[in-house]
């Protein structure tokens, strides 16, 4: 099992003897993403790391993320399971000014007095991967009124769903053929 916070020198340790381990990470622990979800409820999540250097020798972390959260269903304002299944692949960098001049400055942590704390780096991965505005896929499991469902597409908050534009094309399509309940 890891430790939460890991100090400069074990860091190096570890890349170098391509060391990996798990993680309990409590929701608890990652207070900007608590704030996101349903209740006051803890969950945990498991984190695998492993460790490695990368072609300039800095300490590079291969992560996987699995678990479950609830975040708060935008329409009907219910709980929403969420699951957690996120990779990330992330550069340990000595402070947020060389992360700057990083080509991809969002696949790197930086150190904090330098210690890598991974709730923050997880936190962070989390919060960037979270819908802004979760929904419930299906109409059923939403408690929302009916009218409040989104029959019409322009309806509430843009929502990733990368098959609502295909939706309202097959629908389109099938102008002439009157199949809606009335
Ligand atoms: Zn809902």
């Amino acid at each position: 099992m890891l430790a939460q916070r890991i100090e400069a020198a074990r860091l190096r340790e570890y890349a170098a003897k391509a060391a990996h381990g798990t993680l309990a990470l409590n929701v608890a622990d990652m207070p900007r993403l608590r704030a996101l979800l349903a209740s006051d409820s803890s969950f945990e999540l498991e984190l695998r790391v492993e460790f490695s250097l990368d072609h300039e020798k800095r300490p590079h972390l291969n992560m996987q993320i699995s678990g479950a959260i609830v975040l708060v269903c935008q329409r009907c304002l219910e709980p929403l399971n969420w699951p957690v299944a996120l990779s990330a692949s992330l550069t340990v960098v000595d402070d947020e000014w060389v992360a700057a001049e990083l080509a991809e400055p969002f696949d790197s942590v930086a150190l904090v007095d330098g210690v890598l704390s991974l709730p923050t780096a997880i936190e962070d991965e989390l919060l960037a991967a979270v819908p802004l505005a979760p929904m419930h896929d299906v109409a059923d499991e939403c408690h929302a009124p009916a009218a409040a469902k989104w029959v019409d597409e322009s309806d509430g908050p843009p929502a990733n769903r990368p098959f609502a534009a295909l939706g309202s094309m097959l629908s389109a399509g099938q102008s002439g053929h009157d199949d809606q309940e009335n």
